[in-house]
């Protein structure tokens, strides 16, 4: 049984519950707090520290390179692919009015697509692409996004690579420390943050939602807010969300790595970055896309062979390094790349499906959650 100090502080009724304490739990709450202060809020987590993507991401604060929005534009028209476009570019237009770069090491450095022999046939005109996009764009950023960067390919040391396309909107963070530095104003908003449960299932009783959760206490609120990602479907069935893994690896230190920035191959299938003078390199999904639909945080052989053979190919060719780390996530993914941002039942939220980009999206996503729940 409960003590009831216990029940009276940590476990008492709140106006709102979030389930999931990634970025787009934090960002909500941040944003609720914002409009209404006197709001009581706790947020749940099932990991001892959240446990989704974002904290196993490659912290790109991601604009999006030529060919993804491309392939974006195709599949789901020109209007949805800029509205997430704007999304991303408002959200880390937030990020950086909300933190310092030095807080997050944030730096917005510039990024990079890369081409090789084998995309040569498939990309047609690239310069034709890139005035295309760079109109289209240009109602969001005001300034040119894309342009080809072929000079710049022998100074950076890669092997195979015939084009380059530098977009100079694109950056880095570093995804724990801007997790941190969230947690820690959220807290100072008077948030509460409770790990290490697991929301099992909730039923409204009256005018609250009684919680069942994995450990001997039950919660209540007058609202619910689920923003579980990549993991939905095992709290709403019903949703278009599946588990995406995604796998990383970082090297050792590169005595003299010639570049800076983040890096983009095959519609961003493939992405690198520098850590310093390490290099973080994800990807490959598109080799294995149906063992990846999987919840299990293990790294694979296929994958993790395919993203050294490319680091040594195509990416460090002749350097000397090893490999320090490896590890996954898990993204959300479904029919299509848009965030699902709803009112499932009465007072029943969800804020799902950031299709491997919710570092840029969250803060946008949170801010509309906040205004939703308090309309
Ligand atoms: C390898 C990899 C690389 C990526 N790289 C980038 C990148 O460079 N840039 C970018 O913008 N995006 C990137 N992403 C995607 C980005 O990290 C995610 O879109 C974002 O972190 C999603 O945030 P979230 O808050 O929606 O979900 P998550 O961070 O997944 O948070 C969900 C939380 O819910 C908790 N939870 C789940 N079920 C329950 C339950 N029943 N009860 C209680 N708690 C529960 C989990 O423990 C977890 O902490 C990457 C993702 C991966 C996996």
């Amino acid at each position: 049984m409960i003590s009831v100090w216990e029940k009276e502080t940590f476990y008492a009724p709140q106006d709102i519950i979030i389930v999931g304490s990634g970025f787009v739990g934090l960002w909500s709450a941040f944003y609720l707090k914002k409009r209404n202060p006197k709001l009581k809020i706790t947020i749940v987590d099932r990991g001892i520290i959240p446990t989704g993507a974002s904290t196993r991401n490659a912290g790109f604060a991601c604009f999006g390179s030529l060919t993804e929005l491309l392939a974006d534009e195709q599949r789901v028209g020109s209007d949805k692919m800029l509205e997430l476009v704007n999304m991303r570019y408002q959200g880390l237009g937030k990020i950086r009015n909300t933190f310092s770069k030095k807080e997050i090491d944030m730096d917005m450095c510039g990024g990079y697509e890369l081409f090789t022999k084998k995309e040569d046939n498939l990309t047609g005109d690239l310069e034709q692409q890139i005035d295309y996009l760079n109109v289209l764009l240009r109602e969001i950023v005001k300034k040119k996004t894309f342009k080809l960067a072929d000079k710049k390919i022998s100074s950076l040391g890669f092997n195979h690579v015939t084009h380059l396309i530098r977009n100079n909107l694109e950056g880095y963070l570093h995804s724990g420390k801007l997790l941190n530095a969230l947690l820690y104003k959220i807290r100072m908003q008077g948030v509460q943050v409770l790990n290490n449960i697991e929301i099992k299932k909730f039923e409204k009783i009256n005018d609250a939602f009684e919680i069942e959760t994995n450990q001997n206490v039950s919660l209540s609120a007058k609202q619910l807010l689920i923003c579980i990602n990549g993991f939905a479907k095992q709290l709403i069935p019903d949703l278009d969300v599946e588990p995406a893994r995604g796998q990383v690896l970082l090297t050792s230190p590169v005595n003299g790595l010639p570049w800076k920035g983040t890096f983009h191959y095959q519609q961003g299938y493939y992405y690198f970055r520098n850590l310093g003078d390490r290099v973080l390199l994800g990807g490959a999904r598109n080799l294995a896309l149906n063992e990846e639909k999987t919840f299990s945080l293990e790294t694979t052989d296929i994958i993790q062979n395919e993203l050294e053979r490319f680091l040594k190919d195509v990416v460090l060719p002749g350097k000397k390094f090893t490999i320090e780390n490896r590890w996954s996530g898990t993204m959300g993914i479904g029919s299509e790349k848009m965030p699902i941002l709803k009112e499932i039942s009465p007072a029943v939220f969800c804020c799902v499906r950031m299709s491997g980009m919710g570092v840029a999206l969250a803060p946008v996503l949170g801010e509309k959650a906040a205004r939703l729940m308090t309309a």
